[in-house]
């Protein structure tokens, strides 16, 4: 598979939201600090195929490759293919 270019029919336009969610906002909805740089899928399309690959709505920003700079998590890689719920971290009680 070659990289770079268009991936697909929805590549390009994947690349454009997910620029336009994180100018929204950077803040990572697993681990809930700044400095995502990615831009997830709230459902699973595994689970929701009906919902546009390049739905804003359901895009939401996490830390990719490049891990959190505050706690240090992969937070993309932590979730999997699972659904987006909430910050992970458990209250401090
Ligand atoms: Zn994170
Ligand atoms: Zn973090």
């Amino acid at each position: 598979m070659p990289k770079g270019g268009n991936s697909g029919p929805n590549g390009h336009r994947y690349r454009t939201v997910r620029a336009a969610v994180l100018a929204r906002s950077d803040t990572c909805v697993l681990c809930g600090h700044p400095g995502a740089d990615q831009a997830d899928h709230i459902l699973s399309r595994s689970q929701h195929p009906e919902i546009d690959v390049a739905d804003p709505a359901n895009l939401a920003p996490v830390h990719g490759v490049n891990g959190c700079p505050t706690c240090g998590e992969k937070c993309n890689q932590v979730k999997g293919n699972g659904t987006v719920t909430r910050p992970v971290r458990s209250r401090d009680w």
